[in-house]
């Protein structure tokens, strides 16, 4: 766990300078805990390896939404990359720069662009002829010229799970590659849009550089073939996508993955932008939960937790794997391991957090599921009328409650009962 904020300080697993235990005794488990420094380290090294060039680090804020979260990257000048008219709210709110918002998304909504329109963004990042002629109408009728990128899809193989690989030509995103070119030359037909740049995004949790460089190569090559045809291309959008540790995997280090971007793109004088979601919060977070009960069968060994796959969803939907460990190392040696299920309450097999782990537990020990910080609590539910999670950002010797524990009454808030 090297450059981690997560480490042990005798039996004790730490975030920064206070014990996992601590945390549950003060805010509770379920609960999501953020490491501040690791996220600040994150965001730094992205916006560093970019050296001198001109670039804009755009947030995926889907990976984790927590306002908190927002205001911090936005303080540290960060940009934002959203997919919906409830993640541009969320991003003006926590104090973000409508100048430094991208809006993605295959699915726009003729509200959402005017939203987008009437905060000023920075770019729309249009994914289809019909979507741009939505948003030339929603423009038109708003009175403005709205700030086009197209994002194309490159048609490579990011070798990631099938869920989140998104630049082959079979997945539902952006332009075909085939046909960017008439599609960039049409919009000139249209006079409330404006072309700015060219975008794309091949997929999420990738573990090797070339699938990245070969998506570069193919958009440099459109590029270069737009300029020549008169187009002013403004900026040129990579899209996120770097993986991060989960277990054994070994992604590309921020550093080099930028590094040869920019060796790419060379002496172009392009604005990049690019739009880490995971890298930047991933590794930053973990899911505190605790044991409720073990259950023994003959065939296999329960750890019941008070985590399910409402709080934590990513083992159910991609059989992913989060490293689970104890935040009070058994020390006395008594209690042996045994290879546990890790599970949740909730009525489904397929409610695990994890499977065959090694662990010497006891009933009320907790456990921290590690890399929790990116699609953890932004794809919880309130399945089984469970209350989400709280969370807790850790910034030194202070934990701050950055959101509070959902309560009963809130889960049935906005329902009726009919007369
Ligand atoms: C999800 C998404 C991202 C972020 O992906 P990560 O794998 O979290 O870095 C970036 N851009 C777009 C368009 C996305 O949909």
């Amino acid at each position: 766990m090297s450059n981690s904020s997560f480490n042990y300080l005798g039996n004790n697993l730490f975030v920064e300078s206070i014990s996992l235990d601590l945390i549950a005794k003060k805010f509770g488990t379920p609960c999501y805990v953020y490491s501040q420094a690791m996220l600040t380290a994150a965001y730094k090294e992205f916006d560093s390896a970019f050296a001198k060039r001109d670039h804009l680090v755009c947030y995926a804020v889907k990976a984790n939404s927590n306002l908190a979260i927002l205001n911090l990257l936005s303080r540290f000048g960060s940009g934002f990359d959203i997919v919906s008219g409830g993640e541009l709210q969320r991003v003006l709110k926590a104090g973000g720069d409508p100048q430094k918002i991208v809006f993605s998304g295959v699915g726009k909504s003729f509200d959402e662009m005017c939203a987008g329109l009437s905060a000023n963004i920075l770019c729309f990042n249009v994914e289809s002829e019909a979507e741009l002629e939505k948003l030339n109408n929603a423009a038109s009728k708003m009175n403005r010229i709205a700030p086009v990128s197209l994002r194309v899809n490159p048609d490579v193989d990011a070798r990631t799970h099938p869920y989140i690989s998104t630049g082959l030509k079979e997945n539902k995103f952006g332009i075909p590659f085939d046909e960017a070119e008439k599609i960039y030359m049409s919009a000139k037909r249209f006079k409330n849009v404006r072309i700015t740049g060219l975008d794309c995004h091949i997929g999420s949790q990738l573990t090797e550089l070339e699938p990245f460089i070969e998506a570069c190569r193919k958009m440099l090559g459109l590029l270069d073939c737009l300029e020549g045809q008169g187009l002013k291309i403004e900026h040129l959008d990579l899209g996120g996508g770097l993986g991060i540790r989960y277990s054994a995997e070994s992604p590309p280090s921020v550093k080099n993955y930028i590094a040869a971007l920019c060796a790419e793109i060379g002496r172009r004088d392009q604005r990049i932008l690019i739009e880490p979601g995971r890298s930047l919060v991933g590794s930053a977070g973990l899911l505190l939960t605790r044991v409720e009960y073990l259950k023994h069968t003959p065939y296999r060994d329960f750890a019941i937790v008070d985590a399910a796959m409402n709080d934590l969803i990513r083992p159910a939907l991609y059989d992913a794997y989060h490293e689970i460990l104890p935040v009070v190392v058994d020390s006395g040696g008594s209690n042996r391991t045994k290879i546990y299920q890790v599970v949740g309450p909730i009525c489904e097999t397929g409610d695990f957090l994890g499977h065959d782990r090694e662990l010497a537990l006891n009933e009320g020990d907790l456990l921290a599921i590690m890399s929790a910080g990116a699609y953890g609590m932004s794809m919880s539910s309130n399945y089984n009328s469970r209350p989400r999670p709280a969370e807790v950002m850790v910034d030194g010797d202070c934990a701050h409650l950055i959101r509070e524990r959902e309560s009963l009454d809130s889960l049935m808030f906005s329902e009726v009962i009919l007369p």
